[in-house]
């Protein structure tokens, strides 16, 4: 039998059970249903692999960005609930109802496309209402959706599930932009209790208003990062017990001696002023590894920190791994544990003067992903 190895060493490999785990963590800190935002290819750690996993976890719904991304999860035959949560284009409305896809819909004349193409197709289109506190992003202004919310109740051809805004501050415990947001967005909804029409699905929380503000809780909730096991921002407050999912691993390729004084990568930035032993990692920001982590970003060899040194080229990046030993095909950590040490997302995300968001969701297709557990 050929040996069960992926195309390549570097590999990043997805921890289901911890997936399940933060799932569960969530759900018990919220005690409201859970939308698992999988969009960007679930944060890089696969899009079908973790939305299958996640509904055979029962979340309750799933949400992308775009209509393509909601597609891929149907053909792959996923049946749960999903909300595409970008701003729709009026010629994509008729695949949407297609596919089964909720639509977000952020204006009137969205409002008036969709149910266009939902008369034409003789198909109830079923619709989130967006509203805009204070994101200025997409979203019918709370200040101004009264006739909005009024047509959407009224609307023959769609059915009224949810309505929704986005946060915009929600990382940061300590800003009071949260609240303002929270105070418009249940102005918006009492013009539905106020036309004595049935509530749909309020939900409000992203990560940070899971961990951070109860108050935005709702009737649902749509954590995307903090699923994932990473926390939205420095300035977050880590109040559930989340472990990562993703650990991001290659091997060395290379091992030499670098004579003291002679320069090491692109531009000859950087230099020992000894001799020094250099490894060679064949992972770049070809795949999505970020090249400012030039001479700034560390690894995890044999259970030790080692700095990367000189640029990180397309393909490859060098470790100085000063007087130790080091050999070809050791396991290298660039996200993950290793000797009890571990390197998180966000710390890469620091060092790379980023976000984890960018970080992880930046780890492309080039590089394979395994799945443990689940
Ligand atoms: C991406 C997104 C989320 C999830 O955000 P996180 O910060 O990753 O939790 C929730 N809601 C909307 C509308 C989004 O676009």
């Amino acid at each position: 039998m050929p040996p069960a190895v992926s195309e390549r060493p570097t590999r990043i490999t997805v921890d289901l059970d911890n997936l399940s785990h933060n799932l569960r963590a969530i759900r018990a800190h919220v005690g409201v249903p859970v939308m698992g935002i999988v969009k960007a290819n679930a944060y890089g750690h696969g899009l079908v692999p973790v939305a299958l996993h996640l509904q055979a976890q029962g979340v309750e719904q799933l949400g992308v960005a775009f209509v393509e991304e909601g597609i891929a999860l149907r053909r792959a035959g996923i049946t749960a609930p999903v909300l595409v949560l970008g701003g729709i284009f009026g010629p994509q409305v008729a695949q949407f109802i297609a596919h089964d896809l909720e639509i977000t819909v952020s204006s009137l004349d969205k409002l008036r496309q969709v149910e266009a193409a939902a008369e034409a197709m003789g198909r109830k289109a079923v619709i989130h209402l967006k509203i805009d506190t204070g994101m200025e992003r997409i979203g019918v202004h709370s200040y101004s959706s009264k006739s909005f919310v009024e047509a959407a109740v009224a609307s023959k051809w769609c059915v009224l599930k949810g309505i929704y805004s986005h946060l915009a501050c929600s990382d940061d415990p300590s800003s009071d932009m949260t609240g303002k947001q929270v105070e418009r967005f249940h102005d918006a909804c009492a013009h539905i209790e106020r036309l004595g029409a049935p509530m749909p699905l309020r939900h409000l929380a992203n990560s940070g208003g899971v961990l951070h503000f109860p108050q935005t809780w709702l009737d649902m909730v749509r954590p995307g990062i903090v699923l994932y096991g990473v926390l939205p921002d420095p300035a977050s407050q880590c109040t559930i017990d989340v472990k990562p999912a993703m650990s991001l691993r290659s091997q060395v390729v290379y091992f030499k001696v670098v004579k003291a004084g002679n320069p090491v990568s692109y531009g000859a930035t950087w230099r020992s002023d000894h001799d020094t032993r250099v490894v060679t990692v064949p992972i770049g920001y070809g795949d999505g590894f970020p090249r400012s982590l030039s001479s700034r970003g560390s690894v995890l060899i044999r259970g030790h920190r080692y700095p990367i040194v000189g640029r990180v080229c397309m393909d490859q990046f060098m470790v100085d791994i000063g007087g130790d030993s080091a050999f070809n095909e050791d396991d290298v950590v660039l996200i993950g544990e290793q000797g009890g040490d571990a390197i998180r997302a966000e710390d890469v995300a620091t060092l790379a003067g980023t976000i984890p968001y960018e970080i992880l969701v930046g780890l492309n297709d080039r590089i394979p992903r395994e799945y443990r557990g689940g």
